[in-house]
């Protein structure tokens, strides 16, 4: 059963938390820092680490308003201490700042905040704005047009993000949005770009393995230290309806792929994010199974309606839904060896379903 910190943990994911005054006013600093650059759907909120070494994205009303109201959690600060507190109980927690780079800019003149975003311990680049297809759960399509970003300014914010002298970036993320088929060629060039740049730095692919979009090979010569193939959903009817250009890339077409990725890139390298609150549980962990049996470890992502998203009027998932659906993949994947709920750095499971264990297989970058 969960208990306390990692029960609060999906507590404050479902209903977010207040901010005090104090906590709100020495977050921001003399320098007047944003609370979260709130830049995902998942990401809209403040990343913290909580005791035992859990780390949480707490979502706030200033940019979760739809979701976030009464919420009995609050963020206080207190004699040089940050408390997160709810009925009477108490805990301390720890808050990440916004990097000092957020609102710097690259040689080219293009801010950093457009090209690069640091979460807990990874820097997230998106060398596509917005993204060709559109998915409803995500805010990129609605609230960014295409474009491709300069790949100097790409590699450019990385360098700063690494050496960031509040929160200095440990590893790198290449994401979404989906290129067109005309700009496969600009996106692989990023990859190898941005991993020749930093042969000493983890840097992991989020994309969706359309035809002749990712070469899994190619990608581990080039340097790619792990790839993250996300599923979204099992369900097929939903998934029709809600990401329908993903779906008709075809649910086989990713688990072969995420198949043929293992051995190439290792236990523990290749990640598949479900969504836990759209369809119905059975389904999510259908969808955990088929990944744990490929050797692939299944990330689960509550659901955050994003303000943006056509879905933005729907529900959170309730807590016990989530708690279930973390003890039941829980009990699949230890079924498999190899495979562990991801993700596999520690901070980076702020906005996901995991738990530090002993096990040796969770780390820090
Ligand atoms: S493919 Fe990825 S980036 Fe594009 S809309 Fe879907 S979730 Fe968002």
């Amino acid at each position: 059963m969960l208990r306390d910190i990692a029960r609060a943990k999906i507590e404050l994911m479902t209903y977010g938390m207040n901010v005090s005054e104090t906590a709100r006013k020495t977050i921001e600093g003399n320098e007047k820092r944003p609370l979260t650059l709130a830049d995902y759907a998942s990401t809209s909120g403040i990343s913290m680490v909580l005791e035992k070494n859990i780390w949480v994205n707490a979502p706030i009303k200033d940019y979760n308003p739809n979701f976030v109201g009464k919420t009995p959690y609050t963020l206080d600060f207190r004699n040089g201490r940050f408390f997160v507190s709810s009925n009477g109980i108490e805990f301390e927690a720890k808050p990440v700042p916004v990097p000092s780079y957020h609102n710097g800019k690259a040689q080219s003149g293009e801010p950093y905040r457009n090209l690069a975003i640091t979460h807990t311990d990874r820097v997230r680049i998106s060398p596509i704005e917005g993204c060709a297809i559109a998915c409803q759960f995500c805010d990129l399509p609605y609230e960014f047009r295409y474009r491709k970003k300069h790949v100097t300014d790409l590699v450019e914010s990385i360098r700063t993000a690494l050496s960031d002298p509040i929160q200095p970036a440990k590893h790198v993320l290449i994401s979404g949005g989906t290129p067109k088929p005309e700009d496969y060629r600009y996106e692989n060039e990023v990859y190898r770009a941005v991993a020749s740049a930093f042969p000493k730095i983890d840097v992991d692919v989020m994309m969706v393995p359309m035809p002749n979009l990712l070469d899994i090979q190619r990608l581990k010569d080039t340097g790619i230290h792990g790839l993250s193939i996300n599923l979204e959903l099992y369900n097929q009817d939903i998934a029709r309806r809600i990401m329908h250009s993903k779906w008709k890339a075809s649910r086989e077409r990713y688990l072969d792929f995420i198949q043929e990725a293992i051995p190439i890139f290792g236990e523990g390298n290749v990640r598949s994010l479900l969504m836990v609150g759209i369809e119905p549980l059975e389904d999510t962990l259908k969808g955990v199974e088929a990944l744990a049996e490929r050797g692939c470890d299944p990330v689960l992502s509550p659901f955050r309606p994003d303000p943006s998203t056509p879905m933005r009027n729907e529900k959170p998932p309730r807590v016990d839904f989530l708690v279930e659906a973390y003890e039941k993949a829980k009990e699949i994947v230890d079924k498999y060896k190899g495979v562990k709920l991801g993700p596999r750095c520690i901070p980076c499971m702020h906005n996901t379903l995991t738990f530090p264990d002993n096990s040796g297989s969770y780390r820090y970058s």
